[in-house]
């Protein structure tokens, strides 16, 4: 990325050069860009050739090689397709603001609205039940209003069951509906979630200790439906279960098909629940095809059409660039008991002739709202689902052929254990968890990897020990070349 012109920017955007010197940027490229930044703002301006060549010349180099590298597995990073890249650029030179639907004033809700209908052929989930939701800045944007919707409908029902006039939480706040109803609060029941379902709970009020672990003794992963429906049955408390369609670590899931999601929907209608998903990545599993191959990852995600509420990432496996998330949503009428503008008539829809599509400022956090959907619509219209499909393949071979040299190797251990090499392959995602076997080489993994800088990973931790991850989510995978790459990484670094 030493390019000088946007020309020279453009072409390691589609994949020429940068990120083969290194995914991360030297430390004299870092010292360089930290001394070129401003200590004040002058009262004079500069000349916008200058400031091209000062961002060009000293900000990018100091860049990490995140999303323009297929070797950077740190995060759930993903990529930027050409087609998704062209869109952004659009969406920055026009500046629409999607909030309000006006339908005669901007073409930008028809397309948002098109383009989570298309999002939603993508995942195999049918419009008639699920063309409701919308675009989020991302899946923590997307998990808060899922947990929101659900605090809004568990309370609604025990309202009902006790003829409380006091129901909405947008209306009235959380604590006079709770007053009202006697109860002492609102729990999520969950196993191993993601952070940002925590940061949820505490945003609205929930409260991060509300978050519970009700997993089996013997693995953290899965639900113990015993323990569930004890939680499920508490009299002073309404529940939301939270799915982990997807463990960030370990990128395994919590359910193992339908007929597991079946017994816990069962079990959420019976108390009241309401049932979400973090799918941010693993939705993706339903752009599978039947193939044995994959036929333990796509049942991680099988039956989710039965839940209440998804949560999707588009800035991960999408491939679209930040910010970029999804939420869908079963009930058509309840994110706007919580996200309305109630007191802005000016804010209104017109009437119109066309489909009645939601203003996204009414039913999401934010007001004023960037055009992210065009990226999202851009590349799925490009890429299609067999393009999907493909890349997420690529993926998953890459994180499996990984896991084998890893399951062979004697300095590394492949995680969580498995009893044998099939059962280890056949449920690796596009996540690989490992630590090395020796101590002191294991606390340094991470960095001893990384300091190669020819690929990424994260450093984490996973039954009380350090752990590395190697996150899969970039739309330049090339299964031959990257299992060479990294199996020689990890090779010298154990040496
Ligand atoms: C990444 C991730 C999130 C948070 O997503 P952001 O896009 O960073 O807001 C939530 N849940 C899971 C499972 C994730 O992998």
């Amino acid at each position: 990325m030493e390019g000088q012109t946007i020309q020279n920017l453009w072409q390691v955007a589609q994949g020429s050069g940068r990120w083969e010197s290194g995914v991360l940027p030297s430390s004299e490229n870092l010292a360089k860009a930290r001394a070129s930044l401003p200590t004040t703002l002058s009262d004079a301006g500069n000349s916008l050739e200058s400031i091209q060549r000062h961002i060009l010349d000293d900000i990018v180099p100091a860049f990490n090689g995140g999303s323009i590298s297929p070797n950077y597995y740190g995060f759930v990073t993903g990529g930027t397709t050409p087609a998704a890249l062209f869109a952004d650029h659009v969406v920055s030179t026009y500046d629409q603001n999607v909030q309000v639907h006006l339908a005669n004033h901007s073409i930008v809700t028809d397309v948002e609205y098109n383009a989570l209908g298309l999002l939603l052929d993508l995942f195999n989930l049918p419009r008639t039940t699920w063309h409701n939701g919308t675009f989020t800045t991302g899946a923590t944007g997307s998990n808060i209003i899922g947990l929101a919707c659900g605090r809004e409908f568990v309370l609604q029902k025990a309202a009902e069951r006790a003829g409380s006039q006091i129901t909405s939480v947008g209306e009235h706040g959380l604590f006079e509906v709770l007053h009202a109803l006697g109860l002492s609060g609102v729990q999520v029941l969950s196993t191993l979630p993601h952070s940002s379902l925590v940061k949820a709970a505490g945003v609205l009020g929930i409260g991060r200790a509300n978050v519970r672990n009700v997993c089996q003794a013997d693995d953290p992963l899965r639900f113990d439906l015993e323990q569930l429906e004890k939680e499920l049955s508490r009299v002073d408390k309404v529940s939301i279960v939270a799915i982990s369609c997807g463990e960030v670590n370990t990128g395994r899931f919590a359910t193992s098909g339908i007929e597991q999601l079946g017994q816990i929907r069962r079990l959420c209608d019976k108390y009241g629940a309401w049932l979400h998903a973090d799918g941010a990545f693993g939705i993706f599993s339903r752009v599978l095809d039947d193939s044995p191959e994959f036929s333990t990852i796509k049942k991680g995600s099988e039956g989710i059409e039965l839940l209440d509420s998804i949560t999707g990432d588009g800035h991960k496996l999408l491939n679209v660039p930040y910010d970029c998330g999804f939420f869908f949503c079963r009930h058509p009428d309840l994110a706007i008991n919580v996200f309305q503008n109630a007191n802005a008539a000016y804010l209104s829809a017109g009437a119109t002739d066309g489909p009645s599509i939601p203003s996204p400022l009414n039913i999401g956090i934010e007001n004023s709202r960037r055009f992210r959907a065009l990226p999202v619509y851009a590349s799925l219209l490009c890429y299609g689902k067999d393009g999907y499909r493909d890349m997420l393949q690529r993926q998953i071979r890459l994180a499996r052929a990984i896991n084998e040299w890893i399951y062979d190797h004697p300095a590394y251990t492949a995680l969580p254990e498995a009893t044998s090499k099939t059962e280890l392959v056949d449920q690796t995602f596009m996540s690989v968890l490992f630590r090395a076997n020796d101590e002191s080489l294991n606390r340094d993994l991470a960095n001893k990897i990384n300091e190669t800088s020819r690929m990424f990973v994260s450093g984490t931790s996973w039954a009380g020990a350090p752990a590395c991850r190697i996150a899969i989510s970039n739309w330049r995978v090339d299964v031959e070349r990257d299992v060479k790459l990294v199996t020689d990484v990890l090779a010298k670094v154990a040496l």
